[in-house]
């Protein structure tokens, strides 16, 4: 199969409608879409990334009207969240509707509900004129996408087309919140800060590492995983220089022209943005080792603590 990059949102629309796979950006990273409805569509998602069948996909619709359709009931945690932070970077998890096929939800009896901020992706979604099933748009394990031309690196020749527009904003995926319980439980952290969150819904619960594997099936796998073996750092000084040794931080490390690659990130959001990226840019140019400063536990660190220690583990 030939993968089509196109910019043209109607045109990958309509192959999504077809039946097939598009990968499309979204404020977060790049989606790999199908449509929720068909699981058939759904089922070839698990195939062209590799994923275990057992890891629920998140549901992609243009509006709260839209979500409203896919849920049994919307909790009010759900309500809030949705009205102070729709569209946007967070996941709710709800009790599922009837119309959601079991092949997205891995056979749970709830739903991950998203709507997208991105100008392109709500495009996408009123075009396709359904909801849309989509994870992150990497090969299972691996860094997740924030360019078209990183979905391409995993995805060319297994997916029907990718919706190219430009980098991602955040880099990082959106915050999972399960509202099926009270209080609500963040299950991942993501690009909606957990201090955002609390000021709609201050009784919002961080879940134990224990416990989101328990409840979120994918925090159980090893994830965002680039080639390279990923160190992290406490302090830029821990970091051993080499040539084929990256570096990525806030801070610049003692002699950064010791290393292969370096990225100095000014601000938390940036970091963010850059670390996937950086993960797959590290792998390209043959670095063995990749050293991520940790960041502090405010904002966006959690995030991106998470995603190091990830790609860090196995
Ligand atoms: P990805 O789309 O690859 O970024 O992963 C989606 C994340 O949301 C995974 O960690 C899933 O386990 C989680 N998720 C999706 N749907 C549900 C659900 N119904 N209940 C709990 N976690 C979910
Ligand atoms: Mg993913």
């Amino acid at each position: 199969m030939k993968t089509l990059c196109t910019s043209d949102v109607e045109r990958a629309a309509a192959v999504l409608r077809s039946g097939a796979l598009v990968a499309f950006p979204t404020e977060t990273v790049y989606g790999l879409g199908a449509d929720a409805l068909d699981a058939a569509a759904v089922a070839s998602i698990f195939a062209a990334k590799g994923r275990p069948a057992d890891n629920p996909l998140i549901t992609h619709v243009a509006s709260v009207v839209e979500a409203r359709l896919l849920a049994d009931v919307l909790p009010e945690a759900a309500e809030t969240l949705l009205h102070a932070f729709a569209p946007g970077p967070l996941t709710v998890i709800v009790p599922r509707g009837p119309r959601v096929p079991d092949a997205v939800t891995a056979g749970l009896d709830t739903v991950g509900l998203r709507i997208p901020a991105h100008p392109m992706a709500q495009h996408f979604l009123q075009a396709c004129a359904r909801p849309v099933a989509a994870p992150s748009a990497n090969r299972s394990g691996r860094p997740s996408p924030t360019t078209a031309a990183a979905v391409l690196e995993d995805m060319d020749g297994r997916i029907a087309c990718v919706l190219d527009g430009g980098p991602t904003d955040a880099g990082v995926e959106s915050t999972v919140v399960d509202c099926t319980t009270d209080p609500p439980v963040l299950l991942r952290h993501g690009a909606c800060t957990v201090e955002a969150l609390r000021t709609v819904c201050p009784a919002l619960r961080v879940s134990s590492s224990a416990e989101q594997q328990a409840r979120s099936p994918g925090t159980r796998y090893r994830h965002y995983a680039p080639q390279a073996r990923v160190v992290p750092v406490a302090h830029p000084g821990a970091a051993a220089p080499g040539a084929q040794h990256a570096y990525i931080g806030r801070h610049a490390p003692p002699a950064p022209e010791a290393f292969g690659l370096v990225a100095v990130c000014d601000t938390q959001a940036a970091y963010a943005h850059r670390l996937f990226d950086f993960f797959r840019q590290a792998d390209r140019a043959g670095c063995c080792v990749i050293f991520a400063e940790r960041a502090p536990a405010e904002g966006l660190g959690p995030t991106i603590n998470d995603r190091v220690a990830r790609a860090a583990a196995g």
